[in-house]
């Protein structure tokens, strides 16, 4: 399995003491840049996509990006989240994730 490792987001709801990644201030790409890359990492073969951060349910379209994943492609999803907001947002998501095979840690 091909697994490609996306960072959607480096923006955090939490400060934890070791990590620097909020302080990277790194551009974000737009829900369009988004399927162009997933688009891309498909036609190289890759069959699973997980996305991190920073914490990935902060970037706006972060289901809409999932969904297109799960209605458009034969990859798999997945999410690391800290869990701070998360468990609402998934959710309320829910219908948008369910229909494939996905994980979140
Ligand atoms: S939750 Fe993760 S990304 Fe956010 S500050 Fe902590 S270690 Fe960094």
């Amino acid at each position: 399995m091909r697994t490609a490792g996306v960072f959607i987001t480096r923006r955090c709801n939490l400060r934890c003491l070791y990590c620097n990644v909020p302080k990277l201030n790194t551009p974000e790409l737009t829900f369009e840049q988004w399927i162009k890359a997933i688009k891309i990492l498909e036609k190289l073969n890759v069959n699973k996509i997980h996305f991190l951060g920073g914490e990935p349910t902060l970037y706006d379209k972060f289901f809409d990006v999932i969904e297109y994943v799960v209605n458009n492609t034969n990859m798999e999803c997945s999410f690391t989240t800290n869990g701070v907001t998360s468990n609402g947002v998934v959710k309320k998501n829910y219908r948008k994730i369910w229909q494939k095979s996905w994980n979140w840690y």
